[in-house]
């Protein structure tokens, strides 16, 4: 690929206890997103953890990372030595760009969890289901009617333009291949991994240094919601041993067991939020409702960002005994109410 100007890369090296080298390359994933992109060396195979979202420049972005690596740290390494590529998990800012890459190294193999295998392999469907789902909680949220349009066509903006792809390798929890100990962590995503290269943890979306990894609520999709996070957080922070963790988005984390404790608090305290909120309202409150009380100030692809993340606490407070449905007749006689919550 021959490129007309030079593009932006931001390589930094990390050494694990195991003598594995662990570069990272950040990519722009979508304007105000960047994406970390890790390339693992004496990882036996040269080895890259996620591809990026393939958006823009991002592919550009990744292939000079890989030149960087070779002509700023002396690694010998190109594109075409790349014989793994692992994709943490299904979100297109982490394996949009696997398309063209895999164009560039039909050879490599591709690797992701089981559950997260046919968002590469039949993404079409994988498409189809997600929006009908989407569809339904959006009715249930109590978004309205005419409001429903917009909303899927934002939704089905990022899923547009990917096609599928081969996977050659599924992973599956404590597996270890070559030196890499995979660690099933659902919850953001169902197919969700972290891998541990000795003392350090590739965290991927699963725990991020600055903000609160996204949730949505399992009804959208099973192995999501709060519930299964929690239990995954609970799962990285009993294992120990990890002195550095790197994540799929955003700077180094030096205490991982501490940004553990410090995310799990933040969910705590909007858990508390929510079922305040509701507690004081004079009525009960639809999902959408809620979130527009706490997220006053969201556009776009953040309003729906909002109420999953709203949603994903809203259910898991239902799920443990805390809200009741408040309109039990009217969601038993319609097809899809939205669903009103008072606090049980
Ligand atoms: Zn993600
Ligand atoms: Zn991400």
């Amino acid at each position: 690929m021959t490129l007309e100007k030079p593009v932006f890369s931001d390589v930094h090296r990390f050494d694990s206890s195991t003598g594995v080298r662990i570069y990272r390359i950040a990519c722009d994933a979508f304007p105000g997103l960047v994406a970390n992109i890790y390339l693992l060396l004496e990882a036996t195979e040269p080895t890259l953890v996620d591809t990026g979202s393939g958006f823009g420049e991002a592919n550009a972005q990744l292939l000079a990372g890989i030149d960087k690596v070779r002509t700023e740290f002396g690694e010998p390494i190109a594109l075409a030595d790349i014989k793994r590529i692992i994709i943490t998990h299904g979100h297109i800012d982490h394996f949009g760009g696997l398309a063209a890459l895999h164009r560039k190294v039909p050879q490599a193999e591709i690797a992701i969890h089981e559950l997260d295998v046919r968002i590469l392999t039949a993404y079409e469907e994988r498409v189809a289901v997600a929006k009908k789902a989407f569809r339904h909680f959006l009715q249930q949220s109590g978004v309205r009617a005419d409001m429903l349009p917009g909303f899927m066509d934002i939704y089905g903006f990022s899923k547009k333009n990917v096609h599928s792809l081969p996977v050659t390798r599924t992973l599956v929890d404590g597996q270890e291949l070559d030196g890499l100990q995979f660690i099933h962590t659902p919850g953001h995503c169902p197919g969700q991994v972290c891998i541990g290269v000795g003392d350090v943890l590739l965290s991927a979306d699963h725990i991020l240094p600055e903000i609160s990894p996204h949730q949505a609520p399992e009804s959208i999709m099973p192995y999501t919601g709060l519930g299964h996070y929690f239990e995954s957080l609970d799962k990285v922070g009993r294992m120990g041993g990890f002195d550095l963790a790197l994540g799929g988005h955003q700077g180094p984390i030096k205490d991982v067991y501490k940004r553990i404790a410090e995310i799990r608090q933040s969910h705590r305290r909007k858990l508390e939020k929510i079922l305040e909120l509701i507690r004081r309202s004079p009525e009960p409150l639809t999902t959408n409702e809620i979130s527009k009380q706490l997220y006053t100030h969201v556009k776009g692809f953040h309003i729906l960002l909002a109420l999953e993340e709203v949603a994903a606490h809203v259910e898991y407070l239902y799920q443990h005994g805390k809200l009741t449905i408040a309109n039990l007749d009217e969601y038993q006689r319609e097809e899809n109410p939205p669903l009103r919550y008072a606090v049980a």
